[in-house]
């Protein structure tokens, strides 16, 4: 259980690029970075606008002579310090998280940075390579993942619970851009510009949540090869996609599909996961994150809750409140950053045995995201045809 117990023996000092005032992901990277004390927001380049950055750094109680005009300036600025920053979190647009993150490498930072990681794999495994040969780690932040009943589904899945895999029925769809909503809203509109946004927007955007989630519940299943289709509802998001469909097939037979949408009317988040196995099959909604269904064949449906003692060691080690009141999204990213936070900690004290054991969306998490976009983006480009994974 986690309630106020100390996790690392003093705060990483810590700095934001991005995530400045009004934007959707800022908020809830401070909530999550500070909530445990493991990380202390001592510095930031947190605007495309330096003043209005600055004067949000000062309003977060940041020392205004640390609230920088640009990331260039943080790292060279924070470098010369005793004091200096030791990690930083990047919440900008997609289009610059591959020179912001590779810059924070070379000034020998440790990263947490949004998804999707950058625009290709080659640059995702640059990155990788770098972060390797640093010593540094990558966080990135596919936040669902630190929901407490996503652990359980691991552990189920793992002990045979479902009996063999055959099927991984996953879809993030929302419905919150069924109209043309960027053309008065800043945030929507990088995301459907290839420059800013990269090949493809509700592929990396959503699809690639889900995903993860399955590549953690299921660590063996790799991807064979994949079919997408992408289609632009509001015309004038081509080429960029506002709807698609990938189906998969994974080594071994099992079958996967990811429906990733802002199109679909009406829908929430819409984000589930269905794991479906020779036995039983196993449900988890990212709208009613404390419950996870688990039906197994021929025997009445059952719904386990979170925070109860019936649920594996694994899966109640993050709680923090006990079963019945409701935890949300915030503590699953409070989750991951504390695991950032020990990751960060065990490097620079070079114990690999302890970095070994901690689980978290890390580089290769990152990469892999990159490269399923990629791969989705090759088959719909081509017609929508099976496309060997790459
Ligand atoms: P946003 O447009 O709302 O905010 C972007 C922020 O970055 C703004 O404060 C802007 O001023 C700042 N910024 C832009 N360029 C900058 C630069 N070069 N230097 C410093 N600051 C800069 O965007 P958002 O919705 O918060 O998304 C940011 C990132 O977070 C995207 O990559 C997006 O995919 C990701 N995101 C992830 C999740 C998640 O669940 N993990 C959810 C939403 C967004």
């Amino acid at each position: 259980m986690i309630n106020g117990t100390k996790l690392t023996a003093a705060p990483i000092r810590w700095a934001m690029v991005g995530g400045g005032q009004g934007s959707q992901i800022g908020y809830i990277h401070r909530s999550a970075a500070l909530r445990d004390n493991v990380f202390q927001l001592v510095a930031g380049a947190f605007d495309i606008d330096p003043q209005r950055g600055r004067d949000f750094g000062a309003s977060l109680g940041v020392d205004p002579a640390r609230c920088y005009a640009d990331y260039q300036t943080l790292f060279a600025e924070e470098a010369k310090r005793a004091d200096g920053i030791q990690a930083v979190s990047i919440a900008t647009p997609n289009g610059t998280h591959f020179a912001i993150c590779k810059a924070a490498l070379l000034a020998g930072l440790h990263v947490v940075c949004e998804k999707p990681l950058c625009f290709t794999t080659a640059e995702a495994e640059e990155l990788q390579r770098l972060a390797a040969a640093r010593g540094r780690i990558v966080g990135v932040t596919y936040g669902y993942a630190g929901h407490q009943l996503i652990e359980q589904a691991r552990q189920m899945i793992a002990a045979g619970e479902l009996g063999d895999i055959r099927i991984v029925n996953m879809q993030f769809a929302h419905g919150f851009h069924s109209a043309a909503v960027e053309e008065a809203n800043p945030a929507t509109r990088w995301r459907v510009d290839p420059k800013l946004a990269g090949p493809s927007y509700v592929l990396g955007d959503v699809g690639t949540h889900p995903l993860y989630l399955s590549e953690v519940m299921l660590p063996e299943l790799k991807v064979q090869k994949l079919m997408c289709s992408r289609q632009s509802f509001v015309a004038s998001r081509a080429p960029l996609e506002d709807n698609a469909f990938t189906l998969m097939q994974y080594h071994g037979g099992a079958m996967g599909f990811v429906w990733s949408s802002a199109v679909n009317a009406g829908s929430m988040h819409g984000q589930k996961i269905r794991v479906i196995g020779s036995k039983a099959s196993l449900e988890w909604w990212d709208e009613r994150p404390n419950q996870l269904s688990f039906e197994v064949q021929g025997q009445p449906a059952q719904v386990l809750e979170r925070g109860m003692d019936y649920l594996h060691p694994a899966a109640l080690h993050d709680d923090r409140i006990g079963g019945g009141h409701p935890e949300g999204l915030f503590e699953a990213w409070s989750n991951l950053y504390y695991r950032f936070a020990l990751a960060m900690a065990a490097s620079d004290r070079d114990d690999q045995a302890a970095l070994a054991a901690i689980h978290y969306p890390d580089i290769h998490a990152g990469v892999e995201g990159v490269r399923w976009v990629e791969n989705c983006v090759r088959s719909a480009d081509q017609g929508g045809v099976w496309v060997d994974y790459q």
